[in-house]
């Protein structure tokens, strides 16, 4: 089992996220793990949208097995004010990796049904990529909603520990629910523990 959402090389392999743009090169060559390029919604203020548009564009060329992000959309009060820029970037995001057939990793906070609607959208024009959803803590019917747009999830400790947790995740089905720590390493076996129980309450 990989690690579905990091920001730092992990001994189990898996996906490592781009925060920055200066990330990039130094989670290209992280070893074992799959790369993603990108620039997160908490650092959209920092980013020229043409600029991230070509790079993507080359990078993505450049490393073949490489996915898209961090990206999102995050629409808590610290980070509200750059929604619009956000948007834009998130789009970019998702166009770059329709073009080159390759997974986005998706940041939501208070912004699920947005992000749900642009999918939609990408979707009903036949230009939408395969999305991972991470750190998904939404409910269970817009996780159907999601499902239903081919949409794949990861889940930390964190939302694992929820209350909640058994009513949002059991049903997702087996291979579109997946384990991640983003960044937290001791978290690992208990992440994977609390994911095979949610399997195993099933039976
Ligand atoms: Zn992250």
């Amino acid at each position: 089992m990989k690690d579905y959402h990091t920001h730092h090389p992990s001994p189990n392999g898996g996906y490592i996220c781009a925060v920055t743009r200066a990330d990039w090169e130094r989670i290209a060559t992280a070893e074992g793990m799959i790369p993603c390029f990108g620039i997160h919604p908490w650092h959209a203020h920092e980013a020229d949208p043409a600029e991230l548009a070509f790079e993507l564009d080359d990078w993505l060329t450049r490393h073949p097995q490489a996915g898209v992000g961090e990206t999102g959309l995050d629409a808590s009060p610290r980070h509200a004010a750059t929604l619009e820029t956000q948007r834009l970037l998130l789009q970019i995001h998702l166009g770059a990796a329709f073009r080159h057939e390759r997974i986005v990793q998706l940041h939501g906070v208070q912004a699920w049904s947005e992000i749900l609607k642009i999918l939609r959208e990408r979707h009903r024009c036949g230009t939408l990529p395969r999305v991972l959803l991470h750190a998904w803590n939404g409910s269970h019917e817009m996780a159907r909603e999601f499902l239903q747009l081919g949409a794949f999830f990861s889940v930390g400790l964190r939302e694992l520990s929820h209350p909640k947790a058994a009513e949002r995740y059991a049903r997702i089905p087996e291979g579109r629910l997946f384990p991640e720590t983003d960044d937290q390493p001791a978290h690992w076996a208990r992440t994977v523990a609390l994911l095979g129980l949610l399997r195993g309450g099933l039976a």
